[in-house]
């Protein structure tokens, strides 16, 4: 049985996220789908909202689990039995910093591979803050979110009373 680790911040969680662990279910049997508290990142949802929405979007998955996670990545891939991490790439922009942190995590520990996976064209321009800046001048969410992750971030924006 093979199981990977999806980690993020997942603020919110997007259709291109969402794309990535499709695409993981075709190399991997399970994933773990590890959402990072990441306070220098400053999110704009708090942890248990970003886990909860991850938990819907992921409805449709029984294969996948959706994880708060507060310890070192690699600790946390070891405690957990997974034999690799699941990383996205959308553009070389990217390639820089996910390329250092693999590393990175490889010097911790050598057998621990990470695995880059490119989204649909569609997605490869998405990022939780462009997100977060149609949200916040009242843009269409739907192409890129699940409906309760948009109403959540109308509702963070003071745009939806409910
Ligand atoms: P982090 O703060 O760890 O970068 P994110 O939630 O922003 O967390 O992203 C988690 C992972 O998903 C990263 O590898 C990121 O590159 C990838 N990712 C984010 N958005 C997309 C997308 N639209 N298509 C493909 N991969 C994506």
């Amino acid at each position: 049985m093979t199981l990977a680790v999806y980690p993020g911040t997942f603020d919110p969680i997007t259709r291109g996220h969402t794309d990535i662990v499709r695409r993981s279910l075709g190399l991997f049997d399970r994933l773990i789908l590890a959402v990072a508290p990441n306070p220098r990142k400053e999110p704009l949802l708090p942890l248990a909202d970003r886990v909860a929405l991850a938990q819907t979007a992921m409805k449709d998955f029984p294969t996948v689990a959706v994880e708060p996670f507060e310890e070192l990545l690699v600790d946390y891939v070891r405690r957990r039995g997974a034999q690799a991490i699941v990383r996205g790439l959308r553009a070389v922009s990217d390639f820089e910093h996910e390329f250092q942190m693999a590393l990175l995590n490889r010097k911790i520990d050598d057998r621990l591979e990470t695995v880059f996976l490119m989204p649909s064209e569609e997605y490869s321009y998405l990022t939780s803050s462009l997100v977060k800046e149609l949200a916040l001048f009242d843009g269409d969410l739907d192409p890129f979110l699940i409906p309760e992750a948009a109403a959540r971030l109308r509702r963070a924006y003071h745009r939806d009373p409910t």
